[in-house]
């Protein structure tokens, strides 16, 4: 139409409804809608002046035509935004690239379904801005799950400028389904060939150019895990934004005389429906709803003359599916199929020496019906092991430093309660936390390893059938070792299960996980009271949770969730051996996640504790104490005995003090519900804070007791913690006493950010209040059978 870049436009005239508008370009006139103009960038005269002016060589007040020259480079600046999409099966590597090309740190994991939402990243190539962004991976574009729906919405809405299809190039096959599907829409795109290190490897030969030419879309070769090939693969992007690449073409997908006569009818009654949006391809609307898409048919319905379409519609599928006996989505896959067989067949050559892969080799053991317990076990084992031990040396350092800064403060600050809140209050409280970062980077580091590596997949694959007997799907089990790490990304990760009753029952049980947050009151506990085992204490616990995961969502199923589920798929990607990059990268996200929520949550929480146990002040008990302590130092030159009646007088008037304290009051309240699972109010104390996040358990027994020590020295939590002892010199903590606290932190309330996790997947506020409902009773009930009969126990055999 004569609108290119660099011409001056000349509005003439709108229409009296001021539409369409007339426009003058090129030395004719032209009559454009609104909504088509719209595609057109142009620059404004006002415009141009506030460059010039930002140039400063220019006077504003006073407009001279800019040249064609100048014109022309405003115009391209504005319109060298390319909004990019990449769209690919799982695990084809897209999220890598994207990372590559953007510079971003997305999550990378050698499973399917670990991007559940569009990332988006920005970046600048050749002079171009990129907005490009990371689209959940999909086998197709059909509407089963909430993947493949999110992408096609988002290819229908946003309109990307173009599609790159990230296609595995060891596994053309499965992946071209989708690009014919892409094909279908109408999208513009390049091909990403990715993985085309692997098909090398496999040594076998595939001549893509050819391939290419054939579907009419530019394929690049690319590596994204090294980056090799992705500047190319922009390069492309320019060239087809541009409409300048010589390969570019629109192909129709030949579907077979008989389904192509029912696409032509169809076709023809939506031509007759004038106001289908022009962006969306017909023949795709046709295709869909032969296939019976229950959202195409959704939005056709909007239409006035839906009806005759869809009894069009109708018509044809019976007399196709009477035809060819199928119906007519099978009737189309196999079509798709057969064109990428043949597409194939012509360019790509296998190599005949099947050796075998070190994949195989590797899961022949692996996934061994014997075996293959036996090893995800170790594993676990040694994950615990290594997190535990390992973790020692750095928790040590770190508490040293915390120690040596709290004693700094001690000294050189003056007395008064700006000191108290200082040193026991917030290095007491995020220090005693802090400490605990070394080993839930540990933790991070193998659940990253087993992702990446591919391990994580045989587990779900060794795991399905327990997860089957759990009422589970076998998906279900990789957002359940997510867990372990932190429930809030497992509880969005279950939003990959197609059925929606498994998904409720994996987020309902997911707070039996036990995330990292709650590692550090297990490290302490297990720490103080189980020295020797103190590993397989974790892992005990670990297990504990399991297993009531496992009664639970039986439970579940039995009551709630009574429907059979969909048949389990999941595929067993080639094994890959992590770069030790990625892995630095995930310990780094949650070491920076880990810190932030030091300086969120948990110092607000520790200063509220701080503030609830150190006021009121004074109260009477405390002010007879005063007068004992005065009484004694009356005396002057004190004798070794008086001095002992003053450290005991001091001793006791900080309990009184704590006691007395608000903080004090709220234990004392909780008291008669929690004595009976042997804890004190302490105890009672820290597991009502910890309801924020789970780490604050521990920063409030680190107040708490903290609050206690005397002036000398650092105060060590778990040496306190077993000194402790309830008036009548019993010691409050036993180690029956710290496995079922330990067994109450692993199950009650989970923290608040993964109940409001679970209220949005859910949608619906009352399924968080029943996780919160059932996680409480439900470690009442266990931490009062372990106290109560290991009490009983002790009392009968030792
Ligand atoms: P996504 O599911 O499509 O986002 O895929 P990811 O980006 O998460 O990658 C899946 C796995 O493939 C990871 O283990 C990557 O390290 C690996 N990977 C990605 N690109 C390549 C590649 O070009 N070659 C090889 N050999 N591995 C790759
Ligand atoms: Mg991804």
């Amino acid at each position: 139409m004569g609108f290119i870049r660099g011409k001056e436009v000349e509005v003439v005239k709108n229409a009296p409804l001021k539409d369409p508008i007339q426009y003058r370009i090129l030395g004719y006139d032209v009559s454009l809608r609104r909504s088509d103009a719209q595609l057109i960038d142009v620059v404004s005269a006002a415009e141009y002046a506030e460059e010039q002016k930002a140039a400063g060589d220019r006077p504003i007040d006073q407009y001279i035509l800019p040249s064609d020259e100048e014109l022309r480079n405003i115009a391209l600046k504005k319109g060298k935004i390319i909004n990019v999409a990449l769209v690919g099966n799982p695990n084809c590597g897209k999220t890598s690239l994207f990372n590559f090309a953007s510079g971003a740190h997305e999550h990378v994991g050698n499973y399917s379904g670990v991007t559940v939402d569009a990332k988006e990243g920005t970046f600048q190539h050749k002079g171009y801005t990129f907005k490009i962004v990371d689209l959940p991976g999909t086998y197709s574009l059909s509407a089963y799950s909430p993947e493949e729906l999110y992408v096609r919405k988002h290819l229908n809405e946003e309109q990307p400028d173009v599609v790159i299809n990230v296609v595995d190039a060891s596994n053309l096959e499965r992946n071209l389904y989708l690009t014919c599907q892409l094909i279908d829409m109408d999208e513009r795109m390049v091909i990403a060939l990715n993985m085309y290190d692997e098909l090398e490897r496999q040594g076998n030969k595939f001549d893509y150019e050819s391939l290419s030419r054939m579907l009419g879309i530019p394929m690049i070769p690319t590596v994204s895990r090294t980056g090799f090939g992705i500047e190319a693969l922009f390069d492309r992007v320019i060239q087809v934004y541009e409409e300048a690449d010589p390969i570019l073409r629109h192909i129709h997908i030949n579907y077979g005389d008989i389904l192509e006569k029912g696409i032509k009818n169809i076709n023809a009654t939506l031509k007759k429906v004038a106001d289908i949006p022009t962006s969306i391809s017909k023949r795709y609307l046709s295709i869909k709803l032969l296939e019976r898409d229950k959202e195409v048919e959704t939005e056709i319905k909007n239409f006035p003359q839906a009806e005759s379409i869809l009894q069009e519609r109708d018509r044809n599928t019976s007399q196709i599916e009477e035809l060819l006996k199928q119906d007519c989505e099978t009737a189309f896959t196999d079509a798709r199929y057969g064109f990428i067989d043949g597409a194939l067949r012509e360019t790509f050559q296998r190599n005949k020496i099947r050796e075998v892969t070190s994949t195989q080799l590797i899961d022949t053991f692996v996934t061994h019906k014997i075996l293959g317990f036996p090893i995800f076990i170790l594993f676990m084992w040694i994950m615990f092991e290594v997190t535990f031990r390992v973790g020692e040396y750095p928790m040590g350092w770190i508490e040293w430093l915390v120690g040596v800064i709290g004693d700094f403060m001690r000294n050189t600050m003056s007395d008064g309660p700006l000191k108290d809140l200082l040193v026991d209050g917030i290095i007491g409280g995020v220090g005693g936390v802090i400490v605990f970062l070394p080993n839930i980077l540990i933790l991070y580091a193998f659940i990253s390893f087993m992702e990446d590596s591919g391990y994580m997949a045989r587990a779900a694959f060794i795991m399905d059938k327990l997860m089957h007997k759990m009422g589970l799907h076998g998906k279900s089990f990789i957002p359940l070792v997510m867990g372990f790490g932190c429930n809030v990304p497992a509880i969005m990760a279950s939003r990959t299960i197609e059925s929606r009753n498994s998904r409720m029952i994996t987020m309902l049980i997911l707070p039996l996980m036990s995330c990292s947050a709650r590692l550090p009151i297990y490290v302490l506990l297990s720490g103080a009271f189980f020295p020797k085992q103190a590993g397989s204490v974790l892992l005990m616990l670990y297990l504990a949770g399991i297993f009531l995961a496992i009664i639970m969502a039986r439970v579940f199923k039995r009551f709630l969730f009574k429907e059979e589920d969909v048949p389990f798929v999941m595929e067993l990607p080639p094994y890959r051996m992590p770069t030790g990059k990625s892995i630095m990268l995930h310990m780094w996200e949650k070491a920076k996640q880990y810190l932030h929520k030091m300086g969120g949550v948990i110092l607000v929480a520790s200063i509220i504790i701080w503030f609830l146990s150190y006021f009121p002040l004074h109260s009477p008990e405390e002010a007879e104490i005063d007068r004992q302590i005065a009484q004694v130092e009356q005396v002057g030159e004190l004798s070794s005995e008086q001095q002992e009646t003053l450290s005991l007088l001091e001793h006791h008037k900080a309990t009184v003090h704590q006691k007395n304290s608000y903080i004090g009051m709220i234990g004392e309240a909780l008291q008669p519900i929690l004595s009976p699972l042997g804890f004190d109010w302490k105890m009672s104390v820290s597991l009502m804070t910890g309801m924020a996040a789970k780490e604050v358990v521990v920063s409030t027994l680190s107040v708490l007791y903290v609050g206690e020590a005397d002036d000398e020295g650092s105060p060590q939590l778990d040496k306190m913690m077993k000194e402790d002892t309830y008036d009548d010199g019993t010691p409050v903590f036993t180690p029956l006493v710290a496995l079922s606290f330990m067994l109450f932190v692993l199950i009650y309330f989970p923290c608040v950010a993964t109940v409001s996790a679970i209220v949005h997947e859910s949608g619906s506020w009352k399924w968080g209040l029943f996780v919160i409902g059932y996680t409480c009773l439900l470690a009442w009930a266990v931490s009062f059978v372990v106290f109560q009969a290991g009490s009983l126990f002790i009392a009968l055999f030792l």
